[in-house]
């Protein structure tokens, strides 16, 4: 399967978008209360929602899982395989 990037999450069993989750994470953070539990949608694994001016916004699981195809972990797995199918 190809690396999808994810567009959304799951915020207690509901999908959210990423600029939701950056909302709440803004929130949170303005707040100083804990993150909320956001969780793949590919693997239900904890994520962490990234945005900003470097970066394009995306989210990152906690713990590197290369059996998600939401995962950058997979994403280079896959470009290792090409790299060593060459
Ligand atoms: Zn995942």
């Amino acid at each position: 399967m190809e690396f999808e990037r994810a567009t959304h999450c799951k915020l207690d069993g509901n999908d959210i978008s990423l600029e939701e989750a950056l909302r709440f994470r803004a929130e949170a953070e303005e707040k100083g209360v804990d993150q909320p539990d956001f969780r793949c949608i590919g693997c239900d694994k904890p994520v962490r929602p990234f945005g900003g001016d470097q970066n394009e916004p995306h989210f990152e699981h906690h713990e590197r899982n290369g059996d998600c195809v939401h995962s950058v972990a997979y994403m280079e797995k896959l470009r290792d395989a090409r790299k060593a199918a060459k």
